[in-house]
């Protein structure tokens, strides 16, 4: 064993409630089909050869330092809270320190059964862990708060979907840390007080050390939201399934599954399958983060003594936020203009191209890659609308001197488009990473205007995929 990890696990000290220990089960043939190293080499992790990776990425050794388990948590799925779900499919190996001095979690997702495993089988297929690869990766480059990807492994074994028998894989996923709304839930639902304590003590220690407090931990874990949501809205992002136990208190985006990138601009754009009443879709997504919040406020108050004042001190916090939200979504698409100080003066200007969009079928991110260029025009059917429009923005524009500049910084060209996905998760399937790979190489520069112009093309007709599944 050459592989070495440097863990320093803090999150197996807490208590044994907290989780259940459980090694991974293993596979019967790992072949490793993607490893980050220059992730790798961030986290002081040394990469042997690439059968070694894939043993220890599949599961089927456990690296020295390591202490595998499955963590506890609840969660409000579409709504409905439900008591405890847990790690069903995941397993975290450990931390370490990555170079910037940040405690990073190593989790293998896809990693067998656990205690929390309900009816599912503990697995995941290649095409949902290829996604979750490439689309962190992507929002990393893009600059917003994201779990990685260190490592994709095929295990040889095939399991069962809806669509019949696929091949199995495990993804690596690296995050700020995993806990999560539905984390704090478990212990206030159950009333164990003492833990959910200790919860907030660990959760404040690792990720908001200025915090002074269970009211501080909030306010804090809403402008992270705030913060996220906002820039998820700024490049076209739609998350799918924002339950809260899909809501980390870190404020970093995690959990892709369902998620994807829109082409035309739709405010109620939906892609999950299972969101059947939009729930979930584009324009929502302010609103249920200040929802997820809610339930988080719910769940730490209950650790407090005085509850009338902590209501109170709650209320206001979560009632804060969507001015927070509407703050930031105003900074993010004010930039996307080239407008370096947005007011809400502004927000008109904003709104109104928003709407162009929607009516025309605009495409997003093109839309905005190509404004101060000629071609912009080509994204709308009512021309004249848009030239009035134009001129508007023109206007205003005149008095930033760097808005080229801003423009080019805040408007990506490159997005893991939606149908791009499907096809690189089909060509995988039949042994060919290449697409993974181009897709991996643009997306690491999602702003060079010299993008690939190819994976810039939204989908043709036949191309466009109306729906996405969890996996
Ligand atoms: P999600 O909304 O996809 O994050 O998952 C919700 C819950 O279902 C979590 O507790 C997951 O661990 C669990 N889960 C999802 N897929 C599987 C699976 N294939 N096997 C076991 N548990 C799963
Ligand atoms: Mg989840
Ligand atoms: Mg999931």
């Amino acid at each position: 064993m050459t592989m070495h990890i440097p863990f320093d696990n803090t999150f197996a000290a807490l208590p044994s409630g907290f989780y259940t220990a459980q090694p991974p089960t293993a596979v019967k043939a790992p072949s490793l089909l993607a490893f980050n190293e220059a992730l790798a080499a961030h986290l002081g992790i040394n990469a042997p050869d690439a059968d070694e990776i894939a043993t220890v990425f599949a599961g089927n050794t456990v690296p020295d330092g390591a202490t595998p388990l499955a963590q506890l948590y609840a969660g409000h799925q579409f709504g409905n809270f439900n008591p405890q779900l847990g790690d069903g499919r995941a397993l975290l190996l450990g931390e370490v320190i990555d170079q910037s001095g940040t405690r990073r979690d190593i989790q293998l997702k896809g990693s067998g059964p656990t205690p929390y495993s309900r009816m599912g089988d503990g697995r995941a297929w290649l095409g949902p862990v290829l996604r979750e690869y490439v689309v962190s990766e992507a929002m990393h480059a893009l600059g917003i708060p994201t779990t990685r990807a260190l490592a994709a492994v095929a295990t040889g074994e095939p399991i069962w979907r809806e669509q019949g028998a696929l091949p199995g894989a495990v993804l690596t996923r690296v995050a700020a840390s995993h806990l999560r709304v539905g984390t704090f839930q478990v212990f206030a639902h159950r009333g164990q007080i003492e833990e959910l304590k200790t919860l907030t003590d660990y959760a404040i220690a690792r990720h908001y050390p200025q915090a002074d407090g269970p009211m501080s931990l909030l306010a804090a874990v809403c402008t992270a939201q705030a913060e996220l949501i906002a820039a998820w809205m700024s490049v076209g992002f739609i998350h799918g399934v924002m339950n809260t136990d899909n809501c980390a208190i870190s404020g970093e985006t995690i959990d892709y599954g369902p998620c994807a990138f829109m082409d035309a601009y739709d405010e109620a754009r939906v892609f999950s399958s299972i969101d059947q009443q939009g729930r979930y879709a584009y324009g929502n997504q302010p609103r249920i983060a200040v929802w997820n919040c809610a339930q988080l406020a719910t769940a730490l108050i209950r650790q407090m003594d005085d509850m009338d004042a902590a209501v109170e001190e709650a209320t206001a916090i979560v009632h804060a936020m969507p001015g927070q939200l509407q703050a930031a979504w105003l900074k993010r698409f004010g930039a996307k203009l080239g407008l370096s100080a947005p007011t809400t003066e502004d927000q008109p200007l904003i709104e109104d191209l928003l709407a162009l969009m929607q009516s025309n079928g605009a495409d997003f991110t093109n839309t905005f890659a190509a404004l101060g260029s000629d071609t912009v025009r080509d994204q709308f059917t009512d021309r004249d609308a848009f030239d009035a429009w134009h001129s508007r923005w023109q206007a205003r524009v005149a008095s930033e001197p760097d808005a080229a500049a801003l423009m080019t910084r805040s408007n990506p060209r490159i997005i893991p488009r939606n149908h791009r996905m499907e096809q690189m998760i089909e060509a995988a399937v039949a042994g060919d990473m290449a697409p993974f790979q181009r897709e991996i190489t643009a997306l690491a520069a999602p702003f060079d205007p010299k993008s690939d112009p190819d994976l810039m093309r939204p989908p043709t007709q036949q191309e466009i995929v109306p729906a996405t599944f969890c996996g």
